[in-house]
């Protein structure tokens, strides 16, 4: 068949006139009969790859396929193009006995072109008895990254199919097709299948109009969504989050707050889940709150944004989630709500996992991290990833990013990268980055004294740089390709010759510096970021707490906290209702600081002809205002912080961050009965001088004066009765 008949097919039976992509040589080598690997980003058409060729083809196609819903979806395409429901079936488990004989039947008549099969029907030895028996035209695999334990959705039944395919006594092409593949998951993929000769059909993986940004997770999360949401109004977007709970929790506050909002996952009824699927498709709901449950086989083409209430476990399914967004090539905003926390639950999901798979998932884990903290560019740390090099004289979307967007300075590094680097070589290339850090600090571990690493030359040679500046410069000289990360051994880091090349003529290198999100993120989870705030403002507010704090002979941040103060930069409150509105400003301190404050700010707001988002007043579902009243009475009663957490089935950790809302917002909180077991008298007046005298309420400086002598959590409950008595 030529290419002129070939094209004839395509339009006869998809209608289309045109290929996509790489779709025309890839169709060729399978009719060649050679085996094909096709990475293609979702939407990229990867179905009629096997689709066209196994209607034109003599035989049966097998399909295998992860998902029984998109085999159906797929089968009843597949029918309506053509004049028999024979020419595709689904084989699995489900099906009666008369099925069975009828689907046989289709396929002995030479009838069915595409039989879709789960990988553990495949396996069934009356079905390779079957197989045998007839002529198999190529084997088709989809989401073939099931097969590596290094891709994101790993399933071990997919492990066998070489091994099924060699007992049915014919030589078959294979075509195994997925969406994200990083360079080792395409190796293992390649040589599981024993197709290691394959032709490879790779589509570029960047997607120019995706615009990707990431912002630090506070627990005004909720609030920043509404805010967002507002702000494109009427477009349709996902929002995905990890629990189930929260999904329902986000949805209802959505809600609440007038947004057409409709919750997903996989917990929900079938009749619901149909529901709510179809009236986002259909444009009668603009927001799905979703588990990663929702999307898989999704084709709506404007979906304007992807936000992430939760970072995913690695960049395969952050690149598949947010690839969702813009299909239609219009706009396509990906953001992400970032706060390491949220990296330490998922690590502690992991930690019940067998070993193997937890360093996979560490490892993917780490990438994640990098992802969401680096200062470079995101799209050419995404296309790294998965072994691609961003163009930069061609490539499109070079400045469609927040990196780029509002970068970052740049400063030299060519002095630590030629440390790093000498750090690699000197430790004979054994190292994660963990412990290059490590050796660049000066610092020690287990594994480093057995190696003697302190006896080197270049250990501590970086101590005057933290930690962070080392992670990021680590990152950015593998992309800058100085270095390489192998991926079989969890992370080991090589140098490259472009690596061993700049030790022997060492030249001007620009690095960034990462962002600091923890930092921002300092006690419950509350943002003083400052990007986007208005900083006038924020010094005016910043002079009159300190003139109130003086005359209440009180440290400034028992007025209001920082985080307050930027909010009210953000918002411009000008009634008392507005104010109490204010991340953790509660009644009892509107009613004491606030009209000072909000004389200010109208002042500010009049003379700077400012516009307020006063439309932006976030409501509350009422969900967590039943669970301070429970807090507060229940302290009252002196209940016990265990008891109280039990009854709640909270842990001890939320359990203070609500205790800490609760005081920091203005309500008293008197937890002196629990405190008696816990502090001596001379503890007591040695905590309050440290909390009375100190410029900040912040808990590192606090473990830090004391060295160890408290922990965090006692610091903590300390500042709750300290907050509670001196600012309320
Ligand atoms: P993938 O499996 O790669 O995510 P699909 O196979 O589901 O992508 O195809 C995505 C969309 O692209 C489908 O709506 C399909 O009809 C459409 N499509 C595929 N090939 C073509 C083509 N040659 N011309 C136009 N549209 C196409
Ligand atoms: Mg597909």
């Amino acid at each position: 068949m030529n290419k002129e008949e070939i094209k004839g097919k395509l339009k006869e039976y998809f209608g289309f006139s045109t290929f996509k992509g790489l779709q025309e040589s890839v169709i060729q080598n399978v009719l060649d009969q050679k085996d094909s690997f096709v990475i293609m980003p979702t939407g990229g058409g990867k179905s009629l790859c096997y689709q066209l060729p196994a209607l034109i083809q003599p035989g049966t196609s097998i399909v295998v396929s992860p998902l029984i819903a998109l085999m159906k979806d797929q089968v009843d395409t597949i029918r309506g193009i053509s004049t028999q429901d024979g020419v595709a079936h689904v084989l699995n488990s489900s099906l009666n006995k008369t099925a069975i004989t009828q689907v046989k039947n289709d396929i002995r008549a030479g009838i069915t072109k595409l039989l879709y099969v789960a990988p553990e029907s495949l396996s069934k030895q009356e079905n390779i008895d079957f197989f045998k028996s007839i002529h198999i035209s190529f084997l088709a695999i989809d989401e073939a990254h099931c097969i590596s334990e290094w891709g994101h959705d790993f399933r071990p039944e997919y492990r066998n199919l070489r091994l099924i395919l060699e007992q049915f006594n014919q030589r078959v092409p294979i075509i195994a097709l997925t969406a994200t593949a990083t360079p080792k998951v395409q190796e293992d993929i390649m040589k599981n299948l024993k197709i290691t000769d394959a032709k490879v059909f790779k589509a570029s993986f960047n997607r120019p109009n995706l615009y990707y940004e990431v912002r630090p997770k506070t627990s005004q999360v909720d609030s920043d969504i509404i805010r967002f949401i507002k702000q494109n109004e009427n477009k349709s977007g996902i929002i995905y989050c990890l629990s189930r709970k929260r999904v329902e929790e986000l949805a209802q506050t959505l809600q609440v707050n007038g947004i057409n909002a409709l919750p997903y996952h996989a917990g929900l009824d079938a009749k619901s889940r149909v529901d709510h699927q179809d009236r986002f498709l259909k444009d009668d709901c603009d927001i799905i709150v979703a588990t990663i449950a929702f999307g898989m086989g999704i084709d709506k083409p404007d979906v304007r944004f992807v936000i992430h209430h939760d970072i995913p476990k690695s960049i395969e399914s952050y690149y598949q989630e947010t690839g969702r967004a813009g299909r239609d090539g219009g706009e396509g905003h990906c953001l992400a709500f970032y706060s390491y926390k949220d990296i330490e639950k998922l690590e502690k999901f992991m930690s019940g996992k067998p070993l193997a798979e937890q360093e996979i998932g560490m490892a993917l884990l780490a990438d994640m991290v990098g992802y969401a903290e680096t200062s470079m560019s995101r799209r050419k740390f995404i296309l790294h990833y998965f072994g691609e090099k961003f163009d930069n004289a061609t490539g499109e979307g070079g400045d469609m990013d927040d990196n780029m967007r509002f970068p970052k300075k740049q400063v030299e590094a060519q002095n630590e990268l030629e440390k790093l680097l000498n750090a690699v070589l000197q430790t004979k290339e054994k190292f994660k980055s963990k412990e290059l850090v490590k050796t660049l600090k000066g610092e020690t571990n287990a594994l480093i004294i057995s190696h003697k690493i302190q006896d080197l030359e270049i250990f501590g040679s970086g101590a005057t740089q933290d930690k962070s500046y080392w992670m990021a410069l680590i990152r950015q000289a593998l992309v800058a390709g100085f270095l390489n990360k192998e991926i079989e051994t969890y992370g080991i880091i090589r140098i490259t010759d472009k690596g061993r090349n700049f030790l022997n003529s060492p030249q001007s290198f620009k690095m960034t510096e990462d962002h600091k999100y923890d930092q921002v993120e300092n006690r419950q989870g509350i943002s003083t970021n400052t990007s986007g705030t208005d900083t006038v403002l924020m010094k005016l507010l910043v002079g009159l707490r300190k003139k109130i704090a003086a005359a209440n002979q009180i440290p400034p941040y028992a007025v209001f906290q920082e985080y307050s103060l930027e909010d009210m930069c953000l918002k411009y409150p000008i009634t008392e209702e507005e104010l109490v509105n204010i991340n953790g400003v509660g009644e009892g301190k509107a009613k004491r600081y606030g009209a000072k404050f909000l004389e200010l700010i109208t002042q500010y707001v009049e003379e700077n002809q400012i516009l307020r988002p006063d439309d932006l007043v976030v409501k509350s579902t009422g969900v967590n205002s039943s669970l301070k009243l429970f807090l507060i009475q229940s302290v009252d009663r002196k209940l016990t912080l265990e008891d109280i957490s039990a009854a709640k089935g909270m842990e001890m950790d939320k359990l203070i961050s609500e205790m800490e809302t609760i005081v920091f917002a203005g309500t008293k909180l008197n937890i002196d009965y629990y405190l008696e077991d816990l502090f001596d008298e001379d503890q007591l007046e040695e905590l309050y001088d440290y909390f009375i005298s100190s410029d900040s309420d912040s808990l590192d400086k606090a473990m830090e004066e004391f060295d160890g002598e408290y922990e965090e959590e006692e610091l903590r409950l300390y500042r709750i009765k300290f907050m509670s008595e001196i600012a309320n």
